[in-house]
């Protein structure tokens, strides 16, 4: 009999899961009917069917890319995959992982993988939820964040982050505010009209005074260092700080610490100090049979404390918990681990720098390619193209 697999969410994590999962390279035309003949699995994805690819939101800023542009179908991609879809969302996860519970169903599993993605940690500073943008929350929120900006001829632009770091790891999304300043920066200068806005760049989790090759780029664009600064609370027009004082701020650009999804805290999934659901160096649901979670929702056993939660460590994370789940139905034990590695290229769109650490200090592609170089744009556009190209027709 075959079995049965459940994947929940179509982001980033569970479409990596499923192409290290069944690594039939086929041609697409022929897919649906070879994949069916040859599969030994009844796989069922439970999403929403779009895939976003976030790394492109921060672009909104320079008009270079939209909501349409990086919102995809996923369904044909599943359908050539002869995976099941179903549009719903889960609610809960049952009986040591053999049921998921969705608004609308029940479904069992002999194995289940989890990528839901993460939760915001938007109760952490009061306010957020109503007095800032964020391009975490997606192209919706992204688009209201431009549409208020495109009313403002001056102001006060505070962008800023705060990490979730209780899980040893950084959860939250520091790169992708400093690319945002800095687009913002240069999108305002194409108008002429860098000089009548003051951008600050914020974060309690970055030490005043600190150096380095980004605060040189915020600096080369006179943005001004918040460093170690949180609010105490965002309000109308601004931010209230710890001692009472009103700080103006026409717009507030902001991501708080990354968590797991709220019903994960209620389901039998165990969750990490730090609101994650934990997972072992395999992948693997700690104390669960055939349940492997990999992606923002997940922490790391020992990470090194710099590893990001990134669409790269999702794939990174998804091949292991694949490879181990293949192991595992038929009747072995999971060997595969994986790599920590924060790679992703700051656009500036004036100029861009590849952030880099790894812990195995493997360079990225083999040091093929500039660390601190405009055509890095280009680079960044490339690896999109491809991928967006992958789902939409292979
Ligand atoms: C602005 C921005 C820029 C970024 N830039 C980069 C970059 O340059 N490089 C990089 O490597 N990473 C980047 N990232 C990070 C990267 O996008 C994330 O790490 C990645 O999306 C995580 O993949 P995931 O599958 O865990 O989550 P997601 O991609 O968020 O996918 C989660 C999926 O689960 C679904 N889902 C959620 N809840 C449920 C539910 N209850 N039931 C069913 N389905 C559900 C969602 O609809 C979605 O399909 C960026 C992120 C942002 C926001």
């Amino acid at each position: 009999m075959k079995k049965r697999i459940v994947i929940i969410g179509n982001g980033f994590a569970s479409l990596f899961f499923i192409g290290y999962f069944l690594s039939l390279p086929i041609f697409p035309v022929f897919a649906f009917f070879l994949r069916r003949i040859t599969s030994r699995y009844d796989i069922t994805l439970i999403g929403n069917g779009r895939f976003i690819y976030f790394p492109a939101i921060p672009e909104f800023i320079i008009g270079k890319k939209t909501k349409a542009g990086i919102t995809l179908d996923i369904r044909p991609w599943l359908w050539r995959r002869n995976i099941r879809f179903v549009d719903d969302q889960v609610v809960d996860v049952q009986d040591g992982g053999r049921t998921v519970v969705t608004t609308q169903g029940r479904y069992s599993n002999d194995a289940l993988f989890i990528g839901t993605g993460p939760a915001f940690r938007v109760d952490d500073i009061p306010g957020t939820g109503t007095h800032t943008f964020s391009p975490c929350a997606g192209p919706d929120d992204m688009d209201a964040f431009m549409h208020k900006l495109e009313g403002l001829q001056e102001g006060i632009i505070y962008v800023g982050f705060k990490l979730n770091k209780r899980d040893g790891f950084v959860a939250g999304r520091g790169g992708q505010m400093y690319e945002c300043a800095c687009l913002l920066d240069y999108a305002l200068k194409k108008k002429g009209l860098r000089d009548k806005f003051e951008i600050h760049l914020f974060s309690p989790d970055i030490e005043p005074g600190e150096t380095g090759a980004i605060t040189d780029r915020l600096q080369e664009r006179g943005i001004i260092l918040d460093y170690g600064y949180e609010p105490a609370a965002f309000v109308e027009g601004g931010m209230r700080d710890a001692d009472g004082a009103f700080r103006k701020a026409d717009l507030v650009l902001f991501t708080p610490g990354i968590k797991a999804p709220a019903w994960v805290q209620q389901s039998c999934l165990p969750v990490s100090v730090g609101g994650h659901i934990e997972v072992d160096k395999f992948g693997r649901v700690k104390g669960l049979d055939k349940v492997f979670a990999a992606g923002d929702c997940s922490n790391h056993e020992n990470p090194p404390p710099w590893v990001p939660h990134q669409a790269h460590m999702a794939q990174l994370r998804s091949q292991a918990a694949a490879k181990n789940m293949r192991a595992v139905l038929k009747g072995g034990q999971p060997s595969h681990t994986y790599r920590f590695e924060l790679s992703c290229i700051l656009n500036m769109e004036n100029d861009a720098m590849w952030l880099h650490a790894a812990s195995d200090d493997k360079p990225p592609f083999w040091n093929l390619f500039p660390r601190h170089s405009r055509k890095l744009v280009r680079v960044k556009d490339m690896f999109e193209r491809l991928y967006l190209f992958y789902l939409r027709y292979l």
